[in-house]
């Protein structure tokens, strides 16, 4: 991609804190210039602005720390968690920022949807013990399909990168073609504008907190695909055993769909060998038995 320098988007937000009206106005969706971009890219991408682009490569050097946003509870778990269950094994300090409360997760019209609320943030805490990850597990608490990257939400995404200071961001590639659901949009958008207001120290001075510049954007879900970080069966195990704790979305979203075998032993076999076969699909154009993939970003 291109990315011109300092091409700040027109001010179309109103802040809604009179102490935000001296600050830059930054619009939902919107993609930042910058005058300084880093030339630490090991893709061949563009001399301005984060290097992408075609196949880049795989396996990055284990982070130090890595922080990975995702919409709802097992988002996370869905599209990298052999890959934070490998970094973290290897000493990654790995956090997870979950930006919705998953309260919509449900096929049951009469569900207590507070309730499931706080049993899907025991879960996702639980999920990301399972994965072996040492780090914080911050959940955000919007509305479950009601998720807007807005400036509020923004600001509260670049302070947690701030505060936790990742190598790497992993979140929701928001230009991934035809897909449904709003809030993964949500996140992603969330996700890069997070990344870009984090590391300019001129948005919201008023957190207090240094500007951070990660040296690594990971898109899941990637619209294209041009990096892949290899699994194998033991990272495989610890993403099967962490969705697996995701119970109360056992039906909608792992193994009791419409279909699927009753026997709940051999529904999780299922869902077991859909994992696999997602992860050996994805690996192949890269040469690898097994797989998750993303669109790389570097030199942010
Ligand atoms: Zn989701």
């Amino acid at each position: 991609m291109t990315e011109p320098p300092n091409a700040l988007p027109a001010t179309d937000v109103n802040p809604t804190a009179a102490d935000e009206s001296t600050f830059p106005a930054v619009s939902a969706g919107a993609v930042f210039g910058s005058s300084t971009t880093p030339s630490t890219a090991a893709s061949t991408g563009p001399s301005t602005g984060p290097s992408t682009g075609p196949i880049s490569g795989v396996g990055l050097d284990v982070p130090g720390t890595a922080v990975a946003v995702g919409a709802h509870p097992d988002d996370v778990e869905f599209w990298c968690g052999a890959t934070l269950a490998r970094w973290a094994a290897a000493g990654a300090v790995v956090h997870v920022v979950i930006c919705t409360d998953g309260s919509k997760g449900t096929w049951d019209a009469h569900a207590d949807t507070a309730a499931l609320a706080e049993r899907r943030a025991i879960e996702a805490r639980a999920a990301a013990a399972r994965l072996g990850t040492t780090g914080e597990v911050v959940l955000l608490g919007n509305v479950d399909g009601e998720l807007v990257a807005d400036r509020a939400t923004t600001e509260r995404v670049a302070f947690h990168l701030r505060r936790l200071r990742p190598d790497v961001v992993l979140g929701h590639d928001p230009w991934k073609r035809y897909r449904l659901h709003p809030d993964h949009r949500a996140a992603g958008f969330l996700t890069v504008d997070g990344v870009v207001t984090a590391r300019d120290p001129h948005f919201f001075p008023q957190q207090g907190v240094a500007a951070h510049r990660p040296s690594e954007l990971l898109l899941f879900e990637a619209d294209e695909a041009n990096h892949a970080e290899p699994g194998d069966p033991q990272w495989l195990d610890h993403k099967i055993g962490s969705l697996l704790t995701h119970e109360s979305q056992l039906e909608t979203t792992h193994f009791y769909r419409v279909g699927a075998p009753a026997d709940r032993a051999a529904a999780r076999a299922a869902f077991a060998d859909d994992e696999r076969r997602k992860m050996a699909e994805a690996g192949r154009p890269f040469g690898l038995a097994l797989a998750e993939v993303f669109h790389r970003m570097s030199g942010m």
